[in-house]
């Protein structure tokens, strides 16, 4: 039997975006502004879909969202509705065939149907149906989603999907196009957010709420965990078609790492907004770690405002100690290998004149593989500070997420064979502590309830809420 490691190491890690609009006469080009706002989530590679009442028109491509769709290419992406999606996948599967919206014919018409997350039954759906004669197009875990949909015997396509998704395990946002209008459907846990906003004409859904504010929408609320929502010329209307009543709800299970890393600080997620819960940890840092110094400083962007919640609950202040390169493109070639720490130099650099002489708290919001920690303190005590303490604004990373997060596997998660002690010494820090999972709840409920219900904590915790289900260990339904 395959043990979780060596399953996470055949998986595609996906980190997504999702977009879509009804109702406006330039959904293609809303659909372009709401994926560049939502870049952060994926840069791999980018697609949009749009519906003009007759046609489907479908413009796909690698790379960043500002590459892939020129002024001509956006013109003949016509209509009133329309999905895009953003792509990051780490190991294989970086073929044009992977790029989303993933597209089909059914007996119902087309369908387009984009998708955030990762399924932990995939492998298993897929290699039943390719017993049974189906014919794949890509290597994502989606498409087994689209062939369930082709398959089903129910009659309107609301139904189909939530027949097609009774089989799926995993996290999913989903977001279909079709003849019959724009449908978002969110997985019963809730692992992936995934908003409702309003434009004066039409509706839009996303992965995060930043994406309104580019297209001027105003948030009307997340959709619920286990929830689908259909919107057409009707309006909109919402279901919850997998389960009556909240009784038989499965227990909720909402990323917290969306809220320590991954999404932006000025979205509004899980009923929260993003900055304010990421400075409230490192308030709880500075509660749990004080510490003896003379400046705060961020790792740039991801650990700014944790940075500046710590400076101000210890009464330390906060100054700009490493400087970020925006420009940084994934295709840089390194002319000379012999530069120490040259990796982390190309993204940052430290300010000597900041740093010189004193005692320095870096505050970051999580530690992979220690790599960038270690050279990051390297870079600052070279600058001349006399002491480092790394604070984290999270605990320690002991497990991959399955769910659609980008994690190494096990065996490179240093937190997942190192105590704290050691990383401290690997990363050559004077001290080295890590928020509390308590206190990480604390910081999100912006409350004295340090319980992690309702959230998906694996990476944290090992607990996984959703059973990693694989081609040897058949699961049964969950709901
Ligand atoms: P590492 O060198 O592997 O320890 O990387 C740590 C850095 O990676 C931290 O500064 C984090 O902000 C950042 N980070 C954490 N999770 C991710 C992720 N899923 N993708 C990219 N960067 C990440």
């Amino acid at each position: 039997m395959k043990t979780v490691e060596s399953w996470a190491q055949d998986r595609f890690h996906e980190e997504c975006a999702i977009f879509g609009i009804y109702g406006h006469p330039e959904a293609g080009n809303l659909t372009y502004l709401g994926l560049y706002a939502l870049q952060h989530r994926g840069q791999e590679a980018s697609g949009i879909v749009t519906y003009d009442g007759h046609a489907f028109h479908s413009r796909k491509g690698m790379g960043l969202v500002a590459d892939v769709f020129s002024d001509a290419r956006l013109k003949a992406l016509s209509g009133h509705a329309a999905i895009g999606h953003n792509r990051y996948a780490t190991s294989g599967g970086n073929t044009l065939e992977n790029v989303q919206p993933l597209t089909g014919k059914t007996a119902h018409g087309n369908l387009a149907m984009a998708h955030n997350g990762n399924l932990v039954n995939a492998d298993l759906l897929r290699s039943e149906m390719e017993a049974s004669g189906a014919v794949f197009q890509s290597t994502t875990d989606s498409e087994v989603i689209l062939h369930r949909i082709a398959r089903s015997e129910e009659t309107r396509l609301t139904d189909k999907i939530v027949d097609a998704l009774h089989a799926v395990r995993g996290a999913y946002c989903l977001l279909f196009l079709s003849e019959e209008g724009l449908i978002g459907v969110r997985d019963p846990h809730g692992v992936r957010p995934l908003s409702l906003g309003k434009l004066r004409e039409g509706y839009v859904l996303a992965s995060e709420s930043c994406a309104f504010d580019l297209v001027g929408a105003d948030w009307v609320r997340d959709i619920e965990p286990g929830e689908m929502v259909l919107v057409n010329e009707k309006g909109v209307e919402f279901f919850q078609p997998f389960f009556h009543n909240a009784a038989q709800a499965p227990v909720k299970a909402q990323c917290v790492f969306e809220y320590v890393y991954f999404a932006r600080p000025d979205s509004h997620i899980f009923s929260r907004n993003v900055y304010q819960v990421r400075k409230r940890l490192g308030k709880e840092l500075a509660r749990e770690h004080p510490v003896d110094a003379d400046l705060v400083i961020a790792v740039p962007d991801s650990g700014v405002p944790a940075a500046l919640g710590f400076s101000e609950a210890a009464g330390i202040a906060y100054e700009t100690g490493l400087i970020r390169n925006h420009y940084v493109g994934r295709t840089f070639i390194e002319p000379q290998q012999s530069i120490r720490n040259f990796g982390v130099k190309i993204k940052l650099n430290a300010i000597r004149e900041v740093l010189a002489g004193k005692r320095v708290v870096v505050v970051d919001d999580s530690i992979v593989r220690g790599t960038t920690s270690r050279k990051i303190v390297k870079m600052i005590r070279a600058a001349g500070a006399k002491e480092i303490h790394m604070r984290i604004s999270a605990p320690p990373i002991v497990s991959p997420c399955f769910y659609g997060i980008d994690t190494p596997t096990r065996q490179e998660l240093i937190a997942a064979s190192h105590t704290g002690d050691e990383i401290q010494k690997y990363i050559t820090a004077d001290s080295l502590r890590y928020l509390s999972m308590e206190g990480m709840f604390r910081a999100v409920h912006n409350s004295q309830d340090g319980s992690s219900a309702h959230f998906c904590t694996a990476c944290f915790s090992g607990q996984y809420p959703i059973p990693l289900a694989h081609a040897e260990t058949r699961q049964p339904a969950l709901f």
